[in-house]
């Protein structure tokens, strides 16, 4: 039987946290359970956070000793937590081959976002970027990225810090859509009310597009869309993230005139201010016929120099003509705040963009 397993090593026995909903329902199946079985399983492993099996009191002791056989609840590990002096907390976060990625809480009034991590380093390469300079080692599992939730929850609750996790953002180390089958499973179980019930409109997926993937995103429905574009003209675009370069920003922009969105919506067009490179006037207005005809509104980001990366923020001056220059052209224009740079937790020094509204 599925359960009868003896002498299994430690590195069979699998994390539970990489099933989905879905794959708690078929594993609940497979062991002659009934389908609510499942979802009491995914409460106490995420909305419950508890690290054994025995604390699930109300399923069977039968039940508990079979999962036991078969897996083990692993969190990622706290193995470093730093506060900035605006409130911003980075996590070290060592997941259980001893890799380590990067999660970061951003506060905002009442609550914290949470930027996540999908990917062990980002195989992307984008030059303003400290993740792109560290290559690319390993995809996470859902686990690994909905467990960095979890773990930071249990963080603030140790603390005694009384706000919660109201909002994530996907925009950590890695590019998520190069780890969509993962990255969709995490979002299953943000989203499951069993779960960790977070509704779409909290959850926003940045991304510099992906073909093929991007769309497959959009018809999922789960969250909602961020665009890293941080240039109005193909060519700049390839210079200053090569890895983006296949997906031509002319077919970009197609597909995202096409992507699924409700009446209200629109996509977030996320734009580094990097000076001399993508901040003259005439980018703003290449921008502008660029983003014609696109349900969306434009983050600037001010960058924040990483470790050797050559590039500096524009000028107070340049930013405020450009944001200016696109409002004059009826586009909703943020500019982003710099949280956690004190603690390299910001945008461009970790993971490229993790930001806050200024
Ligand atoms: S900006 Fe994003 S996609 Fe580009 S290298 Fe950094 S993490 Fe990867």
């Amino acid at each position: 039987m599925h359960y009868e397993i003896s002498g299994k090593g430690e590195d069979s026995i699998k994390n539970i946290l990489d099933l989905d909903p879905v794959g708690a329902a078929g594993l609940m199946e497979s062991l002659g359970e009934p389908a609510y079985r499942a979802d009491q399983v995914m409460k106490w492993i995420w909305a419950g956070g508890v690290t054994s099996f025995e604390f699930m009191t109300n399923v069977s002791k039968a039940l508990r000793s079979k999962l036991g056989l078969e897996y083990r609840i692993f969190h990622p590990r706290v193995s470093r937590a730093e506060t900035s002096t605006d409130g911003t907390v980075k996590f070290l976060m060592t997941m259980d081959d001893e890799k380590v990625v990067e999660t970061v809480l951003i506060p905002a009034g009442t609550h914290y976002t949470q930027c996540l991590s999908t990917q062990v380093g980002c195989p992307m390469g984008c030059r303003f970027c400290s993740t792109g300079k560290m290559g690319f080692e390993r995809n996470l599992t859902c686990g690994e990225i909905a467990g960095q939730v979890v773990s930071a929850v249990r963080f603030l609750k140790d603390q005694g810090d009384p706000l919660a996790v109201s909002n994530l953002v996907i925009m950590g180390m890695g590019e998520p859509l190069l780890n969509w089958t993962e990255v969709q499973k995490a979002l299953n179980i943000f989203r499951h009310a069993q779960a960790l019930n977070f509704s779409r409109r909290r959850i926003t997926l940045s991304t510099v597009g992906v073909r093929g993937r991007l769309m497959d995103f959009g018809r999922s429905n789960l969250a909602l869309p961020a665009i890293s574009l941080h240039a109005p003209d193909q060519s700049l675009r390839k210079s200053l993230m090569p890895g983006a370069a296949e997906y031509e920003l002319g077919a970009l922009m197609d597909d995202l005139k096409s992507y699924p969105l409700a009446p209200r919506e629109r996509i977030t067009m996320e734009y580094v201010m990097l000076k001399g490179v993508n901040d003259s006037p005439s980018q703003a207005r290449d921008l502008v016929r660029l983003l014609s005809g696109l349900k969306c509104k434009i983050n600037l980001l001010r960058y924040n120099p990483g470790e050797g990366a050559g590039f500096k923020c524009s000028s107070e001056e340049s930013i405020a003509a450009f944001q200016d220059y696109l409002r004059s052209k009826d586009f909703t224009v943020m500019l982003r705040k710099s949280m956690g740079a004190d603690i390299h937790a910001a945008c461009g020094q970790l993971k490229a963009r993790c930001s806050s509204e200024s």
